[in-house]
């Protein structure tokens, strides 16, 4: 493979899109940004990288170092990256239906919108009140859409925020106008030929003009079926990120890999895990041997004006919280070692703990600092 100079790159997306960057996408559809191309359109080009849109993957022939295309091409490969990402994962009955939206990629998110934007949606029901469940009850409001959103844990966002962010977000969210219902669960989709509104858990029908379905993401495994590659609910990698299989690795929504604070592992599903674990499948192809440390656990929200951070854990010996102008931050401290933090209504200082969280720097000589939005802000303390 030698420095790469003469590589030859080809990169199928079954989407008919360059690359984009799923955060973004609120951001494109409220202010017509094209941030969600965050690399550029012309990205594959200027890499060299021979970029065919709408080409979906069906099958990897991995003893033969062939792929095999939707339209019946095979095609062969040195070396294989698996990144094909995750997608919604509805264990709801009646998911299937047409009638119900999701937000997990452009193409879906592009079906929604333009649905909303066409005038007959006035009311949409969201169903999940995780990280994307938030940003699509944000976006539809911006959007003008009256939202109701239910969720079956008794806070929003469960998988990453403590009682008392959650219960600020929350009211956050009531107060633009969201009717969020907690510990209400959504059991079936309802409608003959179209879904028209969902089953709770306690009998109770619900019925709006758009359903969107934010329960949870899984894997997209199903056109490696058959072809030996390990996998739990992601892919099993080592540290180099290479699967099971000879030449193959595998990066991003789909790998399971262990938590840098914990050392559990899983599918952390996060953006800057991804990107970083492209980095490394990407010199490890070259033969750079590059070892790939672990996933951050951290999540956000910039955009639809209701900043929120949430990274690592939400326990510690330590724990430090303020409530300022409406903002509440948490610092979570292990003997002395930021483990995680989370703030609502104000993230500034964010990367500051993120870098000692990461660094796992003893804080004890300042520790009564971390919760400063300035704090890491250069000081300079004169002589005297
Ligand atoms: C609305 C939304 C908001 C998000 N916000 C945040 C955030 O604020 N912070 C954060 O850290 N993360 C966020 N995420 C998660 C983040 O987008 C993902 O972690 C990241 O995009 C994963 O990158 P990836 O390349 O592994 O997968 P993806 O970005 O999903 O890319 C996978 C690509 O592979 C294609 N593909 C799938 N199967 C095949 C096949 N068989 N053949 C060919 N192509 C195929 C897909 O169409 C897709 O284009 C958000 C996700 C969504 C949906």
């Amino acid at each position: 493979m030698g420095d790469g100079t003469n590589l030859l790159i080809l990169m199928f997306s079954s989407e008919p899109f360059p690359p984009y960057s799923p955060p973004a996408m609120a951001d494109h559809f409220i202010h017509e940004s094209k941030a969600h191309f965050w690399r550029g359109q012309d990205w594959p080009g200027k890499q060299g990288v021979d970029y065919k849109s709408g080409s979906a993957v069906i099958e990897v022939e991995a003893e033969n170092h062939l792929v095999q295309l939707a339209d019946g091409k095979n095609i062969a490969y040195d070396r294989l990256v698996i990144a094909t990402g995750s997608r919604l994962y509805a264990p709801v009955e009646g998911a299937e239906l047409p009638g119900v939206y999701n937000f997990k990629s452009l193409s879906a998110a592009q079906n929604l919108v333009e649905r909303v934007k066409s005038g007959e949606a006035q009311q949409a029901l969201i169903i999940g009140a995780g990280f994307i469940g938030m940003e699509i009850a944000l976006l539809l409001r911006k959007l003008g859409v009256a939202v109701t959103q239910v969720e079956m844990t008794e806070q929003v966002m469960p998988a990453m925020l403590d009682m008392d962010t959650a219960q600020l977000t929350l009211k956050f969210m009531q107060q633009r106008g969201i009717d969020l219902r907690l510990n209400t669960k959504a059991v079936a989709f309802i409608g003959d030929d179209k879904a028209e509104g969902v089953r709770l858990e306690s009998g109770e029908n619900l019925y709006a003009d758009v359903l969107v379905a934010a329960t949870g993401v899984r894997p997209n495994l199903e056109f490696l079926e058959g072809s030996g590659i390990a996998h739990g609910w992601g892919i099993t990698v080592d540290e180099y990120l290479r699967t099971n299989l000879a030449d193959i690795y595998a990066a991003g929504d789909l790998v399971e890999v262990p938590d840098l604070l914990t050392g559990e592992t899983y599918v952390h599903a996060i953006f800057l895990n991804a990107v970083e674990q492209g980095n490394v499948a990407g010199l490890n192809i070259l033969g750079i041997d590059n070892r790939y440390e672990g996933a951050h656990r951290m999540n956000s929200l910039k955009h639809l004006d209701l900043p929120i951070m949430a990274a690592g854990l939400k326990t510690g010996d330590q724990v430090l919280q303020t409530r300022r102008d409406g903002s509440l931050r948490t610092v979570y401290l292990q003997e002395n070692r930021v483990v995680g933090f989370q703030m609502v209504g104000d993230i500034k200082a964010a990367g500051v703990l993120r870098g000692l969280m990461n660094r796992q720097q003893n804080v004890s000589s300042f520790k009564d600092r971390l919760l400063d939005t300035t704090f890491g802000q250069g000081t300079i303390t004169p002589w005297v």
